[in-house]
């Protein structure tokens, strides 16, 4: 091995070891910078020493140098380089993948800006510091960062979530930490997640960084500083930023986001202050408190400096759920266990929704397994005093827009959802068709998952939006706003226009286990409050009678 290569190692190990802040990095670089000042001569015999099996002390260093240097003598430093290459954060291994940097800009990113996850390249990238970087440097980070935006693929919501909830509550077990949160696009209820992040409080935020990356469910630690723990969890990157109290305000408001909302309130202060709580960021912007599933930067500091932020929904609000399953068609529980979750939620109303005969579910339920489910709804209802049941159906929209039951069955449900699951592949004209001709049967009380989009796989169809919400507004059919992690439709946008509109939405769980009902409802609300949905917007709201009195007004024609 010739003197160059062995110090070039070195010095490659020593880049890859500081982008994840590795305290290590210090004993590599001495080594590099011993090595680079060696001799021909005294390499060889340094070289001789190391691989001796006797382990002799070796001359001008200490012991972890020293095992440094036998390691790679002995391994050779192209495995260690691999090794290291891949337990840096996903961001630098792409970038080097595709030599788009060398170890050492990989160093000069993570070590001196921070720079360890692709939203922190975007938004270097946008700031003035990052012209100081040379010339090619800039473009060529430009160009690789806009392929891995087009490229990473986010995570879905309740994935994300899933991940996230484990890490939080290790995280708040840690003995210093009394206050933790998810944060990042989690928090805003984004159905796709780009970053996951963790907020925690602590008044000596290094220690519980040391802390946070020695708990369970941490399987690697990608970068590290006094604040900030970039850490590998079940193949997903989370993001895990701590503070102190004095600044944990704005450290949760900096790290949830969205980068426009945040960058649209530095304007308004010229930068952003140490806070302890977020509402004191927002009031020394002469704001009120915005809740994060409206940061956008669509208009909600206009509406909050104007005193006119919507009063969201909330799950106090909710009372029931209309849009679950059981074993009659693909779901995993019985009725009556559906029913015993949703009375342990507190509902004053639940509604059994299976799916219709000819749906593209793994299982549905025929007509004469309706009449028996009936039947059985019956029966339970003594058992459920403070619940009320109604017997629905999750009727598919066929083809040419009828509805996958007859009438006359349709007649004796208490309530109708009707939806677009099949022949997604139709043209914008006929979905929208099917959809308004469903949504102007009498039958029909709520249009489930409107766009049908599955989260991460296929964006919701293209319709006529406004013409769909003139007929709902119109014929007193409801849209809903499904919770389920693979649906969250209508999503947020669509659900601010319906509202807008005069619709009125619902908010369902669209749940296939007892277990998840709170959960999807949760996912439901969030996705709700993305679209400006106040509690007076929403049908599930409301008392039962006026739930039947909504029904009955679509069944009885005026006139
Ligand atoms: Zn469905
Ligand atoms: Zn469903």
């Amino acid at each position: 091995m010739s003197v160059p290569t062995l110090a070039d190692s070195f010095r490659h190990l020593a880049c890859l070891a500081e982008v994840r802040g590795d305290p290590g990095a210090r004993t590599l670089r001495a080594v590099q910078t011993h090595l680079d000042r060696l001799t021909p001569a005294a390499l060889s015999a340094l070289i001789e020493a190391a691989r001796a099996p006797s382990k002799p002390d070796l001359p001008d260093m200490d012991r972890p140098a020293a095992d440094r240097v036998r390691e790679a003598v002995t391994l050779g430093a192209e495995p260690l380089i691999r090794a290291a290459r891949a337990r840096v954060p996903l961001l630098h291994r792409l970038l080097l993948e595709r030599n788009a940097i060398t170890h050492d800009e990989a160093a000069t990113l993570a070590r001196d800006h921070g720079v360890v996850t692709l939203g922190d390249l975007q938004a270097f990238l946008a700031e003035p510091r990052s012209s100081r970087l040379p010339t090619v440097m800039h473009a060529r980070l430009k160009s690789a960062a806009s392929a891995l935006a087009a490229e990473l693929r986010p995570v879905p919501l309740g994935r994300a979530c899933e991940v996230l909830g484990a890490c939080l509550d290790a995280t708040v077990r840690l003995a210093g930490v009394d206050a933790g949160m998810i944060a990042g696009d989690a928090r805003r209820f984004e159905p796709l997640v780009d970053h996951l992040v963790l907020a925690a409080r602590s008044p000596h935020p290094s220690a519980t960084v040391d802390a946070v990356t020695a708990s369970r469910p941490v399987d690697d630690v990608l970068h590290r500083t006094a604040r900030r723990a970039l850490v590998s969890v079940r193949g997903t990157e989370v993001d895990i930023r701590v503070a102190a109290p004095d600044e944990f305000g704005t450290m949760v408001f900096a790290a949830t986001g969205a980068p426009g909302h945040v960058a649209h309130m530095r304007r308004r202060r010229s930068g952003l202050d140490l806070c302890a709580r977020e509402e004191d960021v927002y009031a020394r912007a002469g704001l009120p408190w915005i809740p994060p599933e409206l940061r956008n930067d669509s208009g909600e500091i206009e509406a909050a400096l104007a005193g006119r932020l919507p009063r969201l929904v909330e799950r106090t609000d909710i009372r029931g759920d209309l849009h679950m399953h059981s074993t009659y068609s693909d779901g995993q529980d019985t009725v009556e266990a559906m029913l015993r979750a949703a009375a342990a939620l507190g509902y004053e109303y639940a509604a059994i929704t299976d799916h219709s005969e000819n749906a593209a579910a793994s299982r549905t339920v025929m007509p004469d397994q309706l009449a028996r489910q009936r039947d059985e709804i019956e029966r339970l209802r003594p058992l459920f005093p403070s619940m009320e049941i109604l017997h629905g159906l999750e009727v598919d929209i066929l083809q040419d827009g009828r509805l996958d039951c007859a009438d006359a069955i349709l007649e004796r449900l208490d309530i109708v959802l009707a939806s677009l699951h099949d022949h997604s592949g139709q043209g914008p004209e006929a979905l929208t068709r099917r959809c308004l001709r469903a949504i102007h049967h009498p039958l029909v009380n709520v249009i489930t998952h409107p766009s049908n989009q599955i989260v991460g796989r296929r964006p919701g169809y293209s319709m006529d939006f406004e013409a769909i919400y003139a007929a709902a507004a119109g014929t007193g059919t409801a849209l809903e706003i499904d919770g389920a992690p693979s649906h969250l439709d209508l999503d947020g946008a669509h659900a601010r226009a319906a509202v807008a509109a005069g619709v009125t939405v619902t908010i369902d769980s669209d749940c296939h286990r007892a277990s998840g009902l709170e959960r999807q409802m949760t996912f439901g609300i969030g996705t709700a409050r993305r679209g400006w949905v106040e509690a007076r917007n929403v049908l599930n709201t409301r008392p039962m009678h006026e739930v039947k009195a909504f029904i009955r007004a679509k069944r009885v024609p005026v006139g």
